[in-house]
């Protein structure tokens, strides 16, 4: 069944309805982002539908073995005919599995799943992404720009060192063609700043919110990262700055 659209009018006027759907479907595409950060994209039926922001289950097939994990949606529905989804390579068998996907290859997926959307109702917008949290970002802020929602988004996006920003070049894109998009990249405090960084140094916390974001308390904010960093900045938005729970998001990246 999947999701399909209901009621008249534009594209941005209908329902999006979603039904769980398995299907196997094959690789069209492997992109190697960083070293350690693959992409894969996926062969999709053109009248699917999901929600950016979504995820789906992944299983691989390898070894006569099955692998699954729950992954993020790094693409925008209004990049049609292909899923993508973007993983962090460990040692795991999955990773293994992923890290071999050739085009043609067979997996099965689950989907689509979450309520990590946007909520196209509100025009002030705040995201704030650790690492590999960034997937559905990308794919909340793809959609935003393709659809020309009249919304106005600040992203604070924190890595571990320069080298792992993923999707850096389609923010920078994205904000250098709209007035009411802000990008601010961070360097958490692990590493030290290179000396030619532009961005900020540390963690994203409550000063550096208040610094980047000075009409926080006007906006909603969509948190995602490792288990850790969500709880941590969710502490911190809702103790230190006093936004309230209803205009919090958030998606926990398990597994790191
Ligand atoms: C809603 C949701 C969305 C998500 N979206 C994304 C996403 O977009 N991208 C993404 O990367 N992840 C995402 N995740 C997390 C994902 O599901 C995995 O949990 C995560 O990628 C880790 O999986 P893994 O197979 O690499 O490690 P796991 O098997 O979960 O293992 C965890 C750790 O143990 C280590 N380990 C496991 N097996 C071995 C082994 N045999 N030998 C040595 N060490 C081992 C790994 O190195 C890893 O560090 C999401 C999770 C959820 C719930």
């Amino acid at each position: 069944m999947g999701c399909r659209l209901e009621g008249a009018g534009s594209f941005k006027l209908k329902k999006v309805v979603c039904l769980m759907k398995i299907i196997d479907t094959h690789v069209t595409e492997v992109i190697r982002r960083t070293e350690h950060i693959l992409s894969v994209r996926f062969a999709m039926p053109e009248d699917d539908v999901f929600q950016a922001g979504q995820f789906l289950g992944v299983t691989l097939f390898s070894g006569g073995a099955e692998f699954s994990r729950y992954l993020s949606y790094s693409n925008s529905p209004t990049e049609k005919g292909y899923i993508e989804v973007t993983k962090r390579l460990t040692e795991s068998d999955f990773s293994q599995a992923m890290s071999k996907l050739r085009a043609g290859d067979v997996v099965r997926i689950k989907y689509p799943m979450g309520k990590f959307t946007l909520n196209e109702g509100r025009a002030k917008h705040a995201f704030l992404a650790g690492g590999i949290g960034i997937t559905p970002v990308r794919s909340m802020w793809k959609w935003a720009f393709d659809q020309r929602l009249a919304m106005n988004m600040v992203l604070l996006y924190s890595n571990r060192s320069a080298e792992e920003i993923i999707f850096r070049d389609d923010f920078e894109d994205m904000v250098s063609r709209h007035k009411g998009y802000k990008l601010v990249l961070s360097l958490d405090s692990r590493v030290q700043c290179p000396l030619d960084w532009q961005g900020r140094c540390g963690y994203i916390d409550a000063a550096m919110i208040r610094q980047e974001i000075p009409d926080y308390d006007q906006r909603i904010f969509y948190v995602c990262g490792p288990i850790v960093m969500v709880k941590t900045m969710v502490d911190a938005l809702k103790s230190e700055l006093g936004v309230l729970e209803e205009n919090i998001q958030r998606e926990s990246i398990s597994g790191y």
